[in-house]
């Protein structure tokens, strides 16, 4: 299966990314994971993205294709992915389509997870995330068993510096000028599937898994 998770900062692409990827056993490939790392280990990448990620900005298309489409010729891409965070803007979403074009091969569908905007400040300026392994949690939504742990590793819970409020509300904007459009680019080739994602994390994902013709029989 390729899919894509499409939806604003705090839908619950990563959350569903995540559980889809280790369902589907493919590749959950998350650009905004990517950046941080890179930003954490300071490489070349990292240093060109860091000053767009803390102003809460897209780092530029022509950055961001070339690392997305280097990632999708590993191996283990063949059995499919999970895009999440990629594309962010039409002319990211036409680079894709020439490269899948190019390899024969198809996108499986869309996932738009929609939800209101005053759902998702609530959403980012509670989550946390672990420093060690990446995984995500919330104060209120998803609590860790140890405050301030992360329950898979034990890591140390830190929050993002986007996610405070006011780089937050730039980021919804952002994502309604440059990354809104997308839904109509994939509605127009019929691979748009919504889910109302203000609702528990278990309940959003029974729907896309029975969409994707995997739900429980
Ligand atoms: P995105 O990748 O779209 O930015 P995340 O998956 O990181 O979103 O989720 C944003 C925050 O909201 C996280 O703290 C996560 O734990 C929480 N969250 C995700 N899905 C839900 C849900 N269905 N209900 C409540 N909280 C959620
Ligand atoms: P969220 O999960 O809250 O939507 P991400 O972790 O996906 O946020 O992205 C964090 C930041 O990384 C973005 O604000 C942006 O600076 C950068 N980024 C991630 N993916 C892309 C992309 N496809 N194009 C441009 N910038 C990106
Ligand atoms: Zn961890």
């Amino acid at each position: 299966m390729r899919l894509i998770m499409l939806g604003p900062p705090g839908a619950g692409k990563g959350t569903q990314g995540g559980m889809l990827a280790r369902a589907l056993q493919v590749p959950h490939i998350a650009t905004g994971d990517i950046f941080r790392q890179a930003v954490k280990e300071a490489t070349e990448l990292g240093r060109r993205a860091k000053s767009y990620l803390e102003k809460g900005e897209l780092v530029p298309d022509g950055i961001v294709v070339g690392i997305v489409l280097e990632r999708l010729q590993k191996s283990d891409c063949e059995k499919g992915f999970i895009l999440d965070g990629f594309p962010r803007t039409v002319q990211q979403a036409e680079a894709l389509e020439g490269f899948l074009h190019q390899e024969g091969k198809e996108l499986t569908g869309v996932i738009l997870l929609d939800v209101d905007p005053e759902v998702l400040v609530e959403r980012l300026t509670g989550r946390r995330v672990c420093r060690q392994c990446g995984a995500t949690y919330h104060i209120r939504n998803m609590p860790p068993q140890r405050e301030g742990r992360c329950d898979k590793c034990g890591g140390e819970l830190y929050q993002r510096e986007d996610d405070r409020e006011e780089t937050v509300r730039h980021r919804l904007q952002v994502h309604e000028s440059q990354t809104r459009p997308l839904r109509d680019y994939y509605e127009k080739r019929g691979l748009l599937s919504v889910f109302a994602a203000a609702r528990p994390i278990e309940e959003v994902f029974a729907a896309i898994m029975e969409q994707l013709g995997r739900g429980r029989q």
